[in-house]
């Protein structure tokens, strides 16, 4: 059985992770801001090296796989707050603890959005996240709005694994990302409360191919696969998991 440790476990995707990782017989740290082993706020940088820290002590044989899944959604402001969450932290984070998947070579899974390839986004803002300038980024965001800063977030995530696929698997780690579409999970409870963006999103889902939204388990049966031996050769590869809404809005790019 294998050592996993993963981040944003306490609700929703993570949780389903979590959950089915640990019905295999894994072993599972979590590092969430509440409910987990490792309770740490990862839009701080001393939260970050406190999760790092946490999953070092825990780990110290090595990972077999690590899901780094703590987001916020487009609702949060400042909204700087989501880059910290869903760019910054993730980056830190796997940088921190990829010695340890090396040792066994094992899998990173990324979780992007089907919102990474969507129209409107802000190309200086993603510029800046994949510089590492977390000042300059959260400067600008601020002046934004809710879907650049989290679209733009999982979109300069995305491109970060596909920029480092090939360093990372020379090391022996498999990285790949998962880009789940509507989601019903805490996020996007909130996100539907919202005032702007809540009837935006109804008139979304209710155009989802297969005529529903997702159920966490949809997505984490996904990860589980991405993380297991039967993925072997699957590497630096974005799994589109949304009902078939990404196809449908760009059908001639894959
Ligand atoms: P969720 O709110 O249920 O889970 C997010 C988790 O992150 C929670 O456990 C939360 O406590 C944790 N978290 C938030 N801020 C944190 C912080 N500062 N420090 C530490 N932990 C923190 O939401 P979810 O929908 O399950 O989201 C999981 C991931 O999936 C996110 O990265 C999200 O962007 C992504 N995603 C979700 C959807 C969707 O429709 N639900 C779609 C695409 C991508």
């Amino acid at each position: 059985m294998g050592i996993y440790a993963m981040t944003g476990g306490a609700t929703g995707i993570g949780a389903a992770v979590k959950e089915q990782l640990r019905a295999g017989g894994n072993t599972v740290i979590v590092v969430d801001i509440k409910d987990a082993d490792i309770i740490a706020d990862l839009s701080t940088e001393a939260g970050r090296q406190s999760a790092i820290d946490g999953i070092r002590a825990a780990a110290a044989e090595g990972l077999d796989g690590f899901i780094p899944c703590a987001g916020l959604g487009p609702n949060v402001n400042p909204y700087s707050l989501i880059s910290k969450v869903n760019y910054f932290a993730v980056v830190a984070t796997v940088e921190g603890v990829k010695d340890l998947i090396a040792k066994k070579r094992g899998a990173l899974v990324l979780i992007s959005s089907n919102s990474a390839s969507m129209p409107g986004m802000n190309e200086n803002y993603i510029d800046l996240l994949l510089a590492g300038d977390e000042a300059g980024a959260s400067s600008l965001i601020d002046t934004l709005d809710g879907h650049s800063a989290y679209a733009g977030s999982k979109c300069a995530l995305t491109r970060w694994m596909r920029r480092n696929t090939a360093a990372y698997a020379a090391e022996g780690i498999r990285m790949n990302a998962v880009a789940p579409g509507f989601t019903q999970t805490p996020l996007t409870e909130k996100v539907m409360a919202d005032e702007t963006l809540g009837a935006v999103i109804k008139e979304f889902n209710e155009s989802i191919p297969v005529g529903r939204s997702g159920q966490p388990v949809d997505i984490a049966n996904v990860i589980c696969f991405m993380l297991s031996p039967a993925s072997s050769f699957v590497c630096g590869s974005v799994f589109f998991v949304d009902g078939g809404h990404d196809a449908m809005l760009r059908p001639d790019q894959f």
